[in-house]
């Protein structure tokens, strides 16, 4: 059976018979209860649909990817090759081969087309940004994402006369680190590969903690002295963690650097960190290089649920930024987002100087049972 979400099969029924959402739903009812519940209400819907004599599927003509169900056979439409992949081999106990695949993209969505041995060689004279129609293609779900399957009966027509390709404006996904610009003000919580560019405008000393030498777990005092709680008594090694404030004009927030991060921020290595651990005085220098510089992170937003507001960890930081347009920007953007806070009339608390914001935060920090960060559930 076809799969196709129930809102989609309501919407078919009402378009062609003219029933209303009230009615349909009754008659999916009746047909479920008749059934015993043996079957989904998709399913039911389907029935009914199929007794009404919607035509759920138009499949005589092009559909649009949007329309792609997973279970359609001999299916037609047209999209841009955004993507192509490389093919990769693979060989299981039986067999070996080589599967290929491309992104095709229309304005209504995206879908995967995937090619099997010598199918490739359809994909082969395929490059990105050629426009194609597939006729007599195969649609499958594969763990919840449609793909389309192309055989020796599909067609895979490729710059067809009658298609424009500047009339399919489908854009590729962002792959896996790739990196979103977001304003600190438009963070969510568990927001990920975020980029943001902004202003350094308070470091505090770096935060030491004992680990396992063996596990780098966090190791707990016991009543033997410090132990972790898979290797026991252990003489301990140190970890870090580098905490700063962050402005980029539309709002601050905290970042925090575990130890790659910071020994890239700092520009320093383990040892030299490691020695600010007996003369935290030492850091103040490096804390001044800091302060003022625009800097670009990535990484992720977190909710730090103690103090209730979102804090960024940051996954890689560059300091290189270039003096190029997108500084330029980043600061005319800086300036008149600060100019705004500045003469909005808004809350009290936003526009408290930053800087009183920060100390309050400052002395929770030092105070060491509330500090921002729990390590207990954190593994290095
Ligand atoms: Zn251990």
């Amino acid at each position: 059976m076809l799969s196709m979400p129930l809102e989609t099969i309501k919407e078919k029924i009402t378009a062609q018979k003219g029933l209303s959402a009230d009615e349909i739903d009754k008659l999916i009812k009746k047909k479920l209860d008749s059934l015993s519940g043996l079957i989904s209400q998709e399913g039911a819907a389907h029935i009914v649909a199929n007794e009404l004599g919607v035509k759920l599927v138009d499949i005589s003509g092009s559909v649009t990817i949007k329309e792609l169900v997973a279970g359609l056979r001999n299916v037609e439409f047209a999209g841009k090759i955004i993507r192509k992949y490389e093919v990769r081999e693979f060989s299981t106990e039986k067999s070996t081969g080589k599967v290929g695949s491309c992104l095709v993209g229309d304005n209504s969505g995206l879908i995967r087309l995937v090619f099997w041995n010598e199918q490739i060689e359809k994909l082969d004279r395929a490059k990105e940004g050629d426009v194609v129609r597939v006729k007599g293609a195969f649609v499958r779900d594969n763990s919840g994402r449609l793909e389309v399957h192309i055989n020796t009966m599909t067609s895979f027509i490729l710059n067809p006369p009658d298609l424009d390709p500047s009339s399919f404006t489908s854009q590729a996904p962002k792959e896996e680190g790739e990196f979103t610009r977001k304003k600190i003000s438009d963070l969510q919580d568990q927001d990920v590969n975020i980029e943001l560019l902004g202003y350094v405008f308070e470091v505090f000393s770096p935060r030491f903690f004992e680990v396992c030498p063996q596990c780098n777990a966090r190791m707990r005092p016991t009543d033997a002295g410090l132990a972790c709680s898979t290797h026991g008594v252990v003489e301990p090694k140190y970890n870090f963690v580098l905490n700063l404030y962050f402005d980029d004009g539309s709002d601050t927030i905290r970042l925090v650097c575990w130890r790659e991060q910071a020994k890239d921020l700092l520009g320093l290595t383990d040892e030299a960190i490691l020695a600010f651990k007996d003369d935290l005085a030492a850091f103040s220098e490096v804390k001044q290089s800091l302060l003022g510089e625009m800097i670009k992170i990535s990484g992720r937003a977190q909710m730090n649920s103690l103090f209730g507001h979102l804090e960024f960890i940051v996954s890689s930081v560059s300091r290189e930024v270039k003096a190029d347009e997108e500084i330029k920007e980043a600061q005319e953007e800086f300036v008149e987002a600060s100019n705004k806070v500045a003469s909005a009339e808004v809350p009290k608390e936003k526009t408290e100087p930053a800087a009183s914001r920060v100390d309050a935060t400052a002395s929770k920090d030092v105070s060491g049972s509330e500090t921002a960060i729990d390590f207990s559930d954190i593994e290095f």
